[in-house]
């Protein structure tokens, strides 16, 4: 028999057939009339096979998860709604559309999702958690403002995630918008437009007039495909939780996105908190679905409870299998697994796993000025095999964004001259954040030499344990100035250091000489309740300072 007539009788093409031919190592031939029966059989199984996961996952093309990503008021909602509005027929949504967290469209026979605008923190409080939802960042920038600082933070953020960026210059309506600043802007961050050279797409748009939103979308599918994003419907399931409330009739309402396999009405599922069996599947559009393949945001009704954003969900074979799985995570969490690395220890890696030592930082600072001294400094600092990364800097409190931030790009969180609330202190902690703050660039600088030096510094740790605001300054004679104030939150307790904040910038610091409340003595006071305060080594406190307390721990 011939190649071509064999190949005819199997169903393939004559080149398909000889790849595998040759796979089984027998050396092609034109004439196969010598080829055993043994062989030809093993040639039909090859041929017969169901390909493995991994090459089905080849070869499933998935949709794209896209997020609006910008500053404040620069457009990411209205945008979102006139992509819908455009894309998606009135009478094609029929009854109501839900708040799912989420939305599909069609576009040139192509869907694409978005995820409803999350802000920086919960983009990066879910990779935090390890989980990667969205595909390209869309970066909404106002074209009659630039870039202000949070279209800086987004920069950082999407980059952080390894998520290319799409640049939509809104609002060019507007008589004030101009475009070419904002492009010129855009260089300064590495995101030189295509068509000044650089790689980075822009598309002008107004979410206003709908002008340029075809022209976005087809830059999101041109994007889309050459990223070649893949996933198997018959894989294992994933699916990851988007957004969840509590609803009081229907009870824990959940939205997944289905990143891999496909997730069933009945399916019995379990993440690392909440498990259940799948009532019912509900798409944005209010239908119920019976089934949901990867990149599907669906609200899944029947979860035990909501879930965090971020969790990812996997089917498990029985609800008992479920419950056991969620018991044993939440009793694992709470055992206290001995710490044997110290967080910086895992920042920077163990030393031999890498011949350069990279340590990422977040700076925050109380002004542009020390914003720019400090990148300064921080960037000209690369020694033998040691590397600094700035992953963001920006001015103001260290918030929650830098700390899920920092989580899911394991940095150091540097703060000049820079407060942090009591809450977000504790954040820090639970996602085993490092923060160092400083008030001296020279500390700062001295600190990051002794860090990747590799000493591991301070068995000291300062824990911020309390915060009182100033009402009203008595000055005493002989006794000298004392704040009145409002213990907001935690505990203040005499002898504690502190820090007086004014305007979310460390002013000055100092201890608590002497604590009264109302005309007693006492060594501690307690929140919600009022009390003077001498604090010394610092005498410039003013009305609306903030008074923080530190007590010192060993770490
Ligand atoms: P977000 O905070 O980024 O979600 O911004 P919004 O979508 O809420 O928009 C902020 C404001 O800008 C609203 O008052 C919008 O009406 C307005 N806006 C948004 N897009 C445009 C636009 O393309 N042109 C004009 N003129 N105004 C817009």
């Amino acid at each position: 028999m011939r190649v071509y007539e064999l190949a005819k009788k199997l169903n393939l093409r004559s080149n398909q057939l000889l790849k595998t031919i040759s796979k089984l190592g027998i050396k092609s031939k034109s004439n196969l009339s010598s080829l055993s029966l043994e062989e030809v059989k093993k040639i039909k199984e090859l041929v017969y096979q169901k390909p493995s996961s991994k090459k089905r996952e080849k070869i499933c093309p998935r949709d794209p998860v896209i997020t609006l990503l910008g500053h404040v008021d620069h457009g990411k909602t209205s945008l979102l709604d006139a992509i819908r509005k455009t894309r998606v027929a009135q009478q094609e949504i029929g009854g109501i559309t839900q708040h799912i967290g989420a939305s599909e469209i069609k576009f040139q026979g192509k869907r694409i999702v978005f995820i409803d605008t999350p802000g920086h923190e919960a983009f990066s409080a879910m990779r935090a958690q390890g989980a990667q939802v969205t595909d390209i960042v869309i970066l909404v920038i106002a074209a009659d403002d630039g870039i202000m600082p949070q279209t800086v933070e987004a920069i950082n953020h999407a980059r952080a995630a390894k998520v290319p960026i799409l640049v939509a210059i809104n609002k060019i309506d507007k008589k004030e918008a101009n475009v070419e600043r904002v492009k010129k802007q855009l260089t300064k961050y590495d995101l030189t437009p295509e068509e000044w050279g650089g790689e980075t797409i822009c598309v002008e748009v107004s979410a206003l007039t709908r002008q340029g939103i075809n022209e976005l979308l087809e830059m999101v599918l041109l994007e889309a495909e050459m990223l070649e994003l893949k996933a198997d419907p018959e894989g294992e399931l994933e699916a990851v939780v988007i957004e969840a409330e509590i609803d009081r009739k229907k009870g824990p309402l959940s939205t997944l996105l289905v990143k891999k396999g496909t997730l069933r009405r009945g399916d019995i599922i379990a993440g690392k908190t909440t498990y259940g069996k799948v009532r019912s599947l509900i798409n944005w559009k209010g239908e119920m679905l019976k089934e949901a393949g990867p990149s599907t945001p669906v609200r899944v009704l029947g979860l035990s409870s909501i879930g965090t954003p971020g969790e990812i969900f996997k089917r498990v074979s029985s609800e008992k299998e479920a419950r056991l799985s969620v018991e044993k995570f939440i009793e694992k969490g709470r055992e206290k697994t001995p710490r044997r690395e110290t967080n910086l220890e895992i920042l920077l890696g163990k030393k031999e796993e890498k011949k350069e030592r990279v340590l990422n930082v977040i700076i925050k600072t109380d002004t542009q000025g020390s914003l720019k001294a400090l990148l300064d400094v921080l960037k000209n600092f690369e020694k033998k095999g040691q590397k600094i990364n700035i992953i963001h800097g920006g001015v103001g409190e260290i918030k929650k964004s830098d700390i899920f931030l920092a989580a899911a790009s394991k940095s150091l969180i540097i703060g000049f001259n820079a407060g942090i609330s009591p809450e977000n202190n504790d954040l820090a902690k639970k996602e085993r954040v490092e923060i160092r703050r400083y008030r001296i660039i020279y500390e700062v600088v001295e600190n990051i030499e002794r860090i990747l030096q590799g000493f591991v510094e301070p068995e000291l740790e300062e824990v911020l344990v309390g915060k009182a605001r100033v009402r009203e300054i008595f000055k005493i004679p002989q006794v000298g100035i004392i704040a009145g104030a409002y213990v907001e939150e935690g505990r203040i307790v005499k002898g504690n250091r502190v820090k007086i904040i004014r305007e979310e910038k460390i002013i000055g610091e100092g201890s608590i000489g002497s604590l009264k409340h109302f005309q007693k003595d006492v060594k501690e006071v307690i929140s919600g309740l009022e009390c003077g305060i001498k604090i010394k080594g610092f005498t410039e406190i003013k009305k609306e300072d903030i008074i923080e307390a530190y007590e010192t721990k060993q770490k």
